[in-house]
């Protein structure tokens, strides 16, 4: 490879003020890897309300055939319904079958009181679940009725169970934990549970998976056990919904939102995204934590074969967080946006 296109989509909130950082990140890097070129496209709620949709087709055709792979920052969703916005985001992961969100929860910095680390990967199914977003809205003899309809399949629990599978071979415990409710939901659940069960028993598999232990938790008692004792969990694949919410909690126990990365990634394409939205409470205040922004760049080379450059900007990152001189104001810190950034390329 000669070059990478990189698709830039900051999109909106801090999304904008951390999507820098991940660009500095990388030009840090030199020409350790291929000459990168950053092509910046537009999406998010600021660009429905100037453009009327919230992903222009352009910025899916641009992704589709010139870029390698792409960042994205946050977008800002109204909770309430606006009439003709989607969210670009989970447009985009279904629109690029970006099937699997990686993402990477580990504590590097001493936190006090601390019990042992934390270092586990939360494996989310990223196309179906209650994420397909068919609700509808009757009246009935009580007033409104609301109703949504939770879509698992065997071929996408199957997908990411084999996602979750390969990401364990590759990490020292080898543990892989099922995330679920099929207590409640036999059905749906059932199969998600199954599937991922069966996913080492599938033919052609010859054993791959023989290292690899298995367990299963119900979500609200992982939830509870993740506070109690995270250290338990390696790897955690769940559906869609449950995944989106335990890897928020699992950040809490690192110390900030701001610090856990994610990647996007389907056979063909990877795309990086921190977990967290576009806080608006924070936003145009340049003390945006930059990064799980950072470090999802870190995860998107890795992806490519890049794991050189990745390690080299997740070890600055590292050494800024355990030095604690310049940190953000989410991490207990003083430092700008900008000043965290410049401190990360410097150790770069
Ligand atoms: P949020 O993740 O934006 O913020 C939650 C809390 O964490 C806030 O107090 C915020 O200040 C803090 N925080 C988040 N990222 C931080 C960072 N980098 N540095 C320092 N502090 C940080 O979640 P929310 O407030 O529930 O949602 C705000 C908006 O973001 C909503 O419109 C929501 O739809 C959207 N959202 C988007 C995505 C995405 O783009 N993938 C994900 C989640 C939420
Ligand atoms: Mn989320």
């Amino acid at each position: 490879r000669k070059s990478l296109k990189i698709g830039m989509i900051p999109a909106d909130g801090i999304g904008r003020e951390v999507l820098p950082g991940a660009k500095a990140a990388i030009q840090a890097l030199g020409s350790s890897i291929p000459t990168t070129e950053f092509i910046d496209l537009q999406a998010g709620f600021e660009c429905f309300q100037k453009t009327g949709t919230a992903l222009p087709d352009e910025t899916v055709e641009v992704l589709k055939n010139e870029c390698d792979c792409a960042l994205f920052g946050a977008v800002s969703s109204p909770s309430r319904k606006v009439f003709g916005y989607s969210s670009p985001i989970v447009a985009l992961r279904k629109k690029m079958d970006l099937y699997a969100n990686i993402r990477p929860v580990s504590s590097v910095a001493p936190i006090p009181n601390e019990q042992p680390t934390i270092d586990l990967v939360v494996v989310r199914e990223n196309t179906e679940c209650l994420y397909i977003k068919e609700e509808t809205q009757t009246v009935g003899e009580r007033g409104i009725e609301t109703r949504a309809t939770r879509l698992i399949t065997e071929y996408a629990s199957r997908r990411i169970g084999e996602m979750a599978f390969k990401i364990a071979l590759t990490r020292p415990r080898k543990h892989v934990t099922i995330i679920h409710k099929s207590n409640v939901l036999s059905v749906t659940d059932g199969l998600f549970r199954e599937t991922v069960r069966g996913v080492p028993t599938l033919p052609g598999m010859n054993g791959k998976y023989d290292g690899v232990t298995v367990a299963e938790q119900l979500v609200d008692s992982a939830v509870y056990r993740l506070f109690r004792e995270p250290h338990i969990y390696d790897v955690m694949v769940a559906p869609n919904l449950y995944g989106d919410i335990i890897s928020d909690a699992a950040a809490a126990l690192v110390g900030s939102l701001g610090l856990v990365p994610s990647v996007n990634a389907g056979d063909s394409f990877v795309m990086g995204e921190p977990v967290h939205g576009s806080a608006p409470d924070i936003a145009g205040k340049d003390i945006a934590n930059p990064l799980a922004a950072i470090r999802s760049a870190a995860l998107m080379l890795r992806q490519f074969g890049y794991g050189n450059g990745a390690a080299r900007i997740e070890s600055a990152v590292d050494d800024v967080i355990r030095e604690g001189r310049y940190l953000t104001p989410d991490l207990g810190g003083k430092s700008s946006t900008s000043e965290v950034v410049s401190q990360v390329v410097k150790r770069i």
